[in-house]
């Protein structure tokens, strides 16, 4: 009996040194944040822009008109709010992707010994999605969802 001969062919991936990354420093690549403004809450979204008032989408809040508005307070009749009037604003509860629990920096999770108001990037390394982490199902096909499994929640 022929013995098939099984092409056993270890795939010699090379790996690639990646470490010396040419740094494109064009711009600095970061999330670009968000304001608040302090009299209604009205929150500028730099990814969204305000297209109906001549904004284009992805215009960070530095570049914004110097007669930039609070669209909402003026809407509102509470004055004209200009830039001064905007706080940086940054997302405080994250979701897991997989079972849509939220983690909220304000809460913590006090039963695993998180204390409220703990930042979530302040989480431990080995933070995982704590309702995850009890469904077996899960855990077997996709392993713990860990914080790179969250994503920041705006509204
Ligand atoms: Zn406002
Ligand atoms: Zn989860």
């Amino acid at each position: 009996m022929v013995k098939a001969a099984t092409t056993a062919k270890k795939s010699g991936v090379k790996k690639k040194p990646t470490a010396a990354k040419k740094s494109a420093a064009a711009k600095k690549e970061s999330v670009p944040l968000r304001y608040k403004c302090r009299m209604c809450g009205y929150v500028y979204s730099p990814l969204r822009g305000e297209p109906h008032n001549g904004i284009p989408a992805g215009t960070a809040f530095e570049d914004l008109p110097e007669t930039y508005v609070c669209p909402v307070c003026g809407f509102q009749g509470k004055g004209r709010v200009g830039t001064w009037g905007f706080d940086e604003w940054r997302p405080t509860r994250y979701v897991c992707s997989m079972c849509d629990y939220i983690y909220d920096e304000k809460r913590g999770e006090p039963h695993h010994g998180i204390k409220p108001e703990t930042k979530f990037e302040d989480l431990p390394e080995d933070y995982v999605c704590p309702v995850c982490a009890t469904d077996p199902k899960i855990v077997v096909r996709y392993g713990n969802v860990v914080k790179q499994g969250f994503s920041p929640l705006y509204e």
